[in-house]
């Protein structure tokens, strides 16, 4: 399909129907699900699964029921043009541009949910609806698409890994791939909702990913126990007056459950609100032996 046009569907059968023919030509199918107004953070995903995949398909839906009352559904920004030449531009054969009556033609009686403190901590704890809609939404784009690999952005950790450990538990004939956080020059993670922010806020943002780092040495450092480093990243976080923390935690880079002492993989993650904007952002750190 590496034609260079790119092909929009908006019904779950089209899709169904023309990745069940690429598949039968022998064709590895590769799908980037996005919620759109794509950005490179988004691109790269693209373009991973454009080096690794013959079809790649982006899909485009901004998922009712990952959001909760008062957040930001009908805010969220769109713009279907620019993404339409972004997705190409890195290398999207197909886009996937679904309205919610398409993906949810009736109230919804089914929904999965995965247990455990992968989904239950920080972004778990603070939007306590949000994960089961993102599982429930990214189990129906796998049962659509069918075999594949799935690219998500390790700027959402907790969300790649819960989606991992799903396709796991349900047999989903999916790989899911990983990929690295793409930022702006002064360590912001690029985000769609990085829009929200006024010049102010935009300038005080990167320190988000200052505290990561600084959280980082510190565990290279060997300058436990978590707490401290927690602590440390929380200080620098709140010492920023246009910021209002959420969390900064150490946890297990796996399982997600805090630690107390620093060994193995770990994985720092916080969570801030900048005027309009909530932003996330993680690092991942080996502690020494
Ligand atoms: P979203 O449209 O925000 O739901 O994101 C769609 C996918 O893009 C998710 O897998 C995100 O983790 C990923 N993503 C978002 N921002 C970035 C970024 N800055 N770098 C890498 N991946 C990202």
């Amino acid at each position: 399909m590496k034609d260079g046009a790119l092909r929009t569907f908006d019904t779950v059968a089209r899709l169904r129907a023309v990745l069940d023919y690429e598949r039968a030509g022998g064709r590895r199918v590769g799908v980037v699900p996005t919620m759109g107004y794509l950005h490179e953070g988004h691109g790269s995903l693209i373009e991973a699964a454009a080096a690794a995949d013959d079809v790649v398909v982006t899909t485009i839906f901004v998922n009712p029921l990952q959001f909760a009352a008062g957040e930001d559904l009908a805010a969220y920004p769109r713009d279907l043009p620019r993404d339409s030449a972004l997705a190409k531009r890195c290398g999207a054969d197909v886009l996937f541009t679904p309205p919610v009556l398409e993906m949810y033609p009736e109230p919804v009686q089914t929904t999965v949910s995965v247990d455990g403190p992968v989904t239950e901590r920080m972004e778990g704890a603070s939007r306590p609806t949000h994960f089961a809609g993102v599982a429930t939404v990214v189990a129906k784009l796998f049962s659509i698409a069918g075999p594949c690999r799935a690219y998500f952005g390790e700027k959402d950790w907790q969300q790649v890994t819960m989606v991992r450990r799903m396709a796991r538990d349900l047999s989903m004939p999916v790989e899911v791939v990983g990929c690295p956080t793409i930022r702006e020059h002064d360590g912001l993670a690029l985000s769609s909702r990085n829009v929200y922010l006024t010049p102010a806020e935009r300038a005080a943002a990167p320190v988000l990913y200052r505290a990561l780092r600084a959280g980082a040495q510190a565990v290279r450092a060997g300058e436990g126990p978590a707490s401290v480093v927690a602590g440390g990243m929380r200080c620098q976080i709140e010492a920023e007056p246009l910021a209002q923390l959420d969390y900064a935690e150490v946890a297990d880079a796996v399982t997600l459950a805090p630690v107390d002492e620093l060994r193995g993989e770990l994985r720092l993650l916080v969570a801030a609100r900048f005027g309009r904007a909530r932003l996330i952002d993680n690092i991942g750190v080996t502690a020494p032996v």
